[in-house]
Order: C-alpha cells, then structure tokens, then sequence
C-alpha cells in the first residue's frame, strides 16, 4: 500500500519543464508526461549495529528527534551518497557514541518507512554484528540523547521507535533461542 506521504504523491509540478503533468506510478517513479522528465524513488540505504556488552546485552540508544522521539533505537543511520555501508556503519557509531568499531558482519536487511518532516522515504535497514574496542566510555551525540544496555528478552519491540527496529527485535530473539544461533 502507498502511504499517504509517498513523494510520487507529493510532486505535481515537474522539476524541468513547470508544467502540472507529473504521473506517478504507484510505486518508485514519477514521469512528467509533458517532457518525458523521470525521477525514481528507491529505497535508501541505512545501517544498524547489534554490539553486545561481556553480559550479552545489547546496546540500545534513545532517539532524539521525530520519528520515534524519545524510543529507543539501535545504532545506526542513513548511508551518505559515495558512501560504503561499511564506512556509514563505522562514521554512525563514531558520531551517536564516540565507539570505534574494530569488527563487524553483515546479518539481513529489513525495509522500513521513515516518516520525516512529511515525506515517507522508504529505506533499507542493514543490520551488522559490531564489537567495539572499548564499550566503557560511550558518549551520547549527535541525533542520540542516552543508551542503555538490555538483554534482548527483556527488550519489548513497542519500545522501538521505527518499525524496523521492532522487526529486528523479535528477530534477534527468534535467532538466539535457536541451538545453532549465529548472529553472536
Ligand atoms: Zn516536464
């Protein structure tokens, strides 16, 4: 289903010519029928860390702006355009945390859509393993107020912030209580 918000939805006029003639198709383009102009709407990239501390909980931060001011959140964020996923994953949780991440691995991606200042943007959400090289000394910035540590049955997917998150949660669970779990 389109979200109300989808910008197909939102550009009537086209960038390139001014006229009204903009056709979205429902999904990931808009053409202006007057001068053949296109633009697509593909998902954007995003990463998450799961780091886990030497008690096997996980680390969470709290979102400091809309959506999901306030919930909580792993971290992460949107990759930059020339970017890696690896080098946003890396400059993220520098930026959130001051944490310098040592390894990492790719896990599974979840599709999510962002709700910001009107516009859905419909990203897609990486998820990686991180150890750091020291988890004692976390300081909070940037678009992250506080963190806390929580073992992953103690954490309540409503508690998240953004849908993909909750999935991530639920997910993590199912994948620990498997005897041959291997995201850790
Ligand atoms: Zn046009």
């Amino acid at each position: 289903m389109i979200p109300e918000n989808h910008p197909g939805l939102l550009f009537d006029f086209c960038p390139r010519c001014g006229e009204k003639t903009m056709k979205f198709d429902g999904l990931k383009k808009t053409d202006c029928a007057q001068c053949g102009f296109q633009f697509w709407f593909n998902a954007s990239g995003a990463v998450a860390a799961l780091i886990f501390n030497a008690n096997k909980e996980l680390l969470l931060t709290i979102r400091k702006s809309d959506p999901g001011k306030g919930e909580f959140d792993l971290p992460g964020g949107f990759i930059d355009p020339d970017e890696s996923a690896e080098e946003a994953l890396v400059r993220e949780i520098k930026e959130e945390l001051n944490l310098n991440i040592t390894h990492f691995r790719y896990l599974q991606s979840f599709p999510n859509q962002y709700l910001y200042k009107g516009v859905v943007y419909h990203t897609i959400d990486m998820i990686f393993f991180c150890t750091a090289d020291d988890n004692s000394n976390i300081t909070p910035a940037d678009d992250v107020t506080g963190y806390r540590w929580m073992k992953p049955s103690d954490i309540d997917p409503q508690s998240m912030g953004l849908n993909s998150m909750r999935k991530v949660i639920k997910w993590i669970n199912t994948e620990l209580a498997k005897e041959d779990q291997n995201i850790l």
